[in-house]
């Protein structure tokens, strides 16, 4: 089944004419670098068709590249792929139902079907991971821009090759892009790794907010009072959950910050050890087992799920004899 689905895959893009291509809401770079480096990979191989990536766009990460603002075909004769996405609520523009088939490409844990043709791999370190291995098994042709793009993705989802899902197979498709391409990967870093000042400032005060608990989970809860003080937004939070890995005390970790743009406080949750996307899932989030994120009411729905990842953290130093 496993070989079968590069194929199974190629055929159906080779078959339609229009293709849209879509991914989750809140785009991140692996998201947005697999929709736009699928759709050029397929307009670089096929130049008579149709094919658009489209959602909101962002402008954190424009340096990804363009999404089509305007998909001009019949959705009825029309293939979508859906990329990154595990569920239909997540799905950023496009409703499967209106075209005539749908595939979905997906490194999250499956949530639910919502494709006709569905490839996940919850083992992939990225969605560009499984973008790239499509290329690869079949006729799909690569070039340098195309490269970049899906370089940066895997780059970003697998944190530099430092999260577990980072494997022999990310290097190995990784090792034949760099030796099919030439692209100069470290000049990309300067994209996906610069920081401002205040970014920097803020990073400070989030370390010095942050507080423990006696099993292991760490939190800040972040007011929109701090976030107009160091002049930041909610998702600035997002972008530094991550550096707060290897903290020896602490053994997963959330960022709870208030966003007045849509009434809601984000919550951005990382482990490196006790699983913690099921009980996102409770707070109608989601995501993969050491990565996930929820939308809460208030701050008392961040003081129960707080009680939930101090209690997983609990069972995991148990079990772990920490
Ligand atoms: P983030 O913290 O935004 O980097 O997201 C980490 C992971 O959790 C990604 O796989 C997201 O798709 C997922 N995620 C974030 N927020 C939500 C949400 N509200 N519902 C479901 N999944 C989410």
């Amino acid at each position: 089944m496993k070989k079968n689905i590069y194929k199974k895959i190629y055929k159906k893009i080779k078959k339609y004419h229009d293709i849209v291509i879509v991914r989750h809401v809140g785009a991140d770079p692996d998201a947005l670098a697999s929709q736009i480096g699928l759709r050029d990979v397929i307009l670089n191989t096929f130049s008579n068709k149709n094919v658009y990536a489209v959602g909101l766009p962002s402008s954190k990460f424009k340096y990804v590249g363009v999404l089509d603002k305007t998909c001009d075909i019949n959705y009825k004769n029309a293939l979508l792929i859906i990329l990154d996405t595990p569920d239909k609520k997540r799905i950023d523009g496009a409703d499967p139902s209106m075209f005539k088939e749908s595939i979905k490409i997906d490194h999250h844990p499956f949530v639910e079907k919502i494709s006709d043709l569905e490839w996940i791999d919850d083992t992939a370190s990225s969605t560009c991971q499984l973008i790239l291995d499509l290329i690869f098994h079949t006729s799909l042709q690569i070039n340098d821009e195309i490269a970049k793009k899906l370089y940066m993705g895997i780059v970003a989802d697998t944190n530099r090759f430092l999260f577990r899902y980072t494997s022999e197979k990310t290097f190995t498709l990784v090792s034949k892009l760099l030796q099919k391409t030439h692209i100069d990967f470290p000049s990309l870093y300067d994209n996906l790794y610069m920081r401002s000042l205040k970014e920097i400032k803020f990073q400070g005060y989030l370390l010095s907010k942050l507080e423990v608990t006696e099993n292991g989970f760490g939190y800040v809860k972040i007011t929109e009072e701090d976030l107009q003080k160091y002049d930041v937004d909610a998702g600035t939070a997002g972008n530094m959950i991550d550096r707060f890995n290897y903290i020896d005390e602490v053994y997963a970790w959330g960022f709870f910050a208030e966003d007045v743009k849509h009434e809601n406080i984000r919550g951005y949750i990382r482990s490196r050890g006790p699983i913690i996307n099921d009980i996102a899932s409770e707070f109608h989030g989601g995501g993969h087992i050491y990565a996930s994120g929820a939308r809460f009411h208030d701050f008392d729905e961040v003081d129960s799920i707080i009680e939930k990842l101090d209690a997983r953290c609990h069972t995991y130093c148990l079990e772990k004899d920490l």
